[in-house]
């Protein structure tokens, strides 16, 4: 045999161990997150099965920093770089689930962060825009929402406080940093019928739902949280 053919021959033979490898590495991780689902998510009432699709689906390790991904389906936040945090799985499924979406559904979030509830909502619904104040993060969670093929995803680097109005109404809005107030711009691009949710205040934070009636808004709180507080011109509005 010709030395180049030796050669090729171990190269793919190493192609080959690593593809396996990396197989089975991922069916690790889906079988970590269906039990994530089981144990974390229905456990504590989630029952819709649209989000529990998702959370099996979308695979949370590939948003954090890979040092971390042992830790990836643990019932806990987790750091993503610049002093921010991806939510604990329960919460982003009980958030999305309270946004009772639709398929046709428009979504905004505001602080993309890592790209993960983006691609949670993406799952589910036809379009995401999402808006993330801090540079290095949204090009980060831009290119792997690419790289996984979330083609219906929107990023955009900005403060999320004036919203996204080239493409509202938005049929639901979803943010997952705390203002001290409810950012007004974001209220006026929610549709009519539309739902958003936020964690709101800032020693002392609530998740709160708000819906927009034809009657007006209303609100109501679910639970006290903590979330990363919201930056930007909304700190001047209090
Ligand atoms: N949804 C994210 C969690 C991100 S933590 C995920 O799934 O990973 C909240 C994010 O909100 C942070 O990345 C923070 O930088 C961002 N943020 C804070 N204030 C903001 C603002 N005014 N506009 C847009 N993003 C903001």
């Amino acid at each position: 045999m010709k030395t180049g053919k030796i050669i090729l021959m171990i190269v793919l033979t190493g192609c080959a161990v690593t593809a396996q490898d990396n197989r089975s590495e991922e069916m690790g991780f889906r079988a970590q997150r269906i039990k994530m689902v089981r144990q974390q998510i229905e456990r504590r009432g989630v029952t819709d099965e649209r989000v529990l699709d998702a959370m099996r689906k979308v695979p949370r390790h590939k948003f954090i920093p890979e040092n971390l991904w042992n830790y990836a389906y643990y019932d806990e936040p987790l750091p993503i770089g610049e002093d921010q945090t991806i939510s604990q799985p329960y919460i982003v499924a009980y958030m999305t689930e309270k946004l009772e979406l639709k398929k046709t559904d428009k979504v905004l979030e505001i602080g993309t962060g890592s790209g993960y509830q983006a691609a949670v909502l993406a799952e589910i619904v036809d379009s995401v825009f999402t808006i993330e104040i801090v540079e290095p993060l949204a090009r980060r969670a831009e290119k792997k929402l690419k790289q996984l093929k979330y083609d219906n995803v929107f990023c955009k680097t900005g403060d999320g406080y004036a919203g996204w109005p080239e493409h509202a109404p938005f049929d639901a809005i979803i943010l997952t940093a705390a203002p001290p107030v409810i950012p007004e711009p974001l209220t006026e691009q929610l549709a009519a019928g539309g739902r958003m949710i936020l964690p709101l205040g800032q020693a002392s934070q609530d998740l709160v739902l708000v819906r927009k009636t034809k009657d007006g808004i209303t609100t109501k709180e679910l639970l006290a949280v903590r979330f990363v507080p919201m930056t930007g011109e909304v700190l001047k509005k209090h």
